[in-house]
């Protein structure tokens, strides 16, 4: 009996999600497509087996291709970012910045990271988290030229001696200085810790800094610019092997995932092709055509333009229109983007000045610089004219056109 026999209510909901990612245009900076050899893998036996612990010494018996297999993930990690070591066991990015603060803080401790609306993540601090109840979290912010401010970083630093300082962000368009984050840490004691969720593809593709040899921990999600799999790994170096090791399983967690693992080795050996570069270099330049149009437009760009892959644009101050308003205005048009604070936003989360969006998923379908500037058009044109449902549709079907030239997972249905 085929899937689509045997559960046909699904299979109409998983065929619906394909036309979807098929025939919108997808700009949520944090997702991407998967290539058909990942998708292969995260659909294997491997998801059958439980493997606690690590090569050599699980808890279960059988795991000896388990261990060729995390084997693989973690040697082609290793060569992609130069890391000393690697956990490929957190189940996602939260997780792997859970277990990297109990690895080395103690409930407590100071922590010093960038404030949400500056571009930081929840789980840096955020008082709804969970975590946040444990450390004593401290921000920092960018300054108003939209870089990170080093300066106040290092006043702050001193002021509050913290045990961590932390980098690494969602909505965060700049370059990071990580050796001048290093000096500031070393003069207070700190250690340091970077969140490359967003951009480890980038740096895998060698289009941004990496902050691998320099950091003591690096925490990153896999299926972000890097392409993978959901997912979430740990690199440090070895002096925290052990501590990041044991606080990830059984400190965290139970049994690791490894049918995602295994298709993180398949998404590193492709991140480690020529051919990720290219990708890597023309995520960058189309984020940087959208720039160009939106300044062009009239938009205010946080931060003040990009260096990676994505824009938090402050929709509302430009042009009257809420980040809600002009997330489901787009949504209508057929582009997905998500309504995002600014910094210091003086609206509510729930419908904040911004949107975000970048590039990572509509580079992946090939699309390119003659692309972005049509985008950046109909971006444009759903957000100022929000409240005209006739020409949303509009919109929407001339990127039907456009999508349809761009074939996504050709043949696949379910
Ligand atoms: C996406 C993200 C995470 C969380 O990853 P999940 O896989 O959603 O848990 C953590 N940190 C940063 C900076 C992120 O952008």
């Amino acid at each position: 009996m085929t899937f689509s026999d045997y559960d046909p209510e699904l299979t109409r909901s998983l065929n619906a999600e394909l036309r979807r990612q098929r025939e919108g245009l997808e700009m949520i900076p944090s997702e991407n497509f998967v290539s058909p050899a990942v998708l292969e893998a995260l659909g294997s036996v491997a998801t059958n087996k439980y493997a606690e612990g690590y090569s050599g010494k699980r808890y279960y018996g059988g795991c000896e291709f388990i261990d060729e297999i995390e084997g693989l993930a973690i040697s082609r990690a290793k060569q992609l970012f130069g890391a000393e070591h690697v956990n490929v066991q957190p189940l996602s990015g939260a997780p792997a910045n859970i277990a990297a603060y109990s690895a080395i803080l103690k409930p407590g401790d100071t922590i010093l990271g960038m404030d949400l609306s500056h571009g930081g993540h929840l789980t840096h601090g955020h008082p709804v988290t969970f975590v946040a109840g444990i450390y004593n979290f401290v921000r920092y912010k960018t300054a108003a030229d939209g870089t990170l401010d080093y300066d106040n970083l290092r006043a702050m630093a001193l002021e509050h001696r913290p045990k961590l300082i932390l980098v690494g962000y969602s909505a965060y368009s700049r370059e990071i200085d990580y050796a001048k984050v290093k000096a500031i840490a070393d003069e207070v004691g700190a250690l340091t810790m970077a969140d490359i969720a967003h951009i480890a593809g980038l740096i895998a593709g060698g289009e941004m800094a990496n902050p691998v040899p320099l950091f003591d921990v690096v925490t990153t999600t896999t299926h972000k610019t890097l392409r993978g799999p959901r997912g979430g790994m740990i690199l440090c170096k070895e002096a925290f092997a052990k501590a990041i090791d044991k606080a990830v399983f059984p400190g965290l967690q139970g049994g690791p995932h490894e049918n995602a693992i295994a298709a993180m080795a398949v998404a590193f050996k492709e991140a480690l092709e020529p051919a990720f570069r290219d990708y890597a270099r023309q995520i960058r330049l189309n984020a940087k055509v959208l720039e160009t149009e939106f300044r062009a437009f009239g938009y205010t760009l946080c931060f003040g333009g990009t260096d990676n892959h994505l824009l938090l644009v402050d929709v509302m101050g430009s042009k009257g229109v809420t980040g809600r308003d002009a997330q489901e205005a787009l949504d209508k048009a057929g582009i997905t983007v998500n309504k995002n604070a600014i910094p210091d936003d003086a609206r509510s989360p729930t419908d904040p000045s911004g949107i975000r969006f970048g590039t990572p998923a509509v580079t992946t379908r090939g699309m390119k610089e003659a692309e972005m500037k049509l985008i950046a058009g109909w971006m444009n044109d759903a957000i100022v004219n929000a409240t005209d449902d006739a020409k949303l549709a509009s919109i929407a079907a001339e990127i039907k056109n456009l999508t349809d030239r761009f074939p996504l997972y050709p043949g696949l249905a379910y």
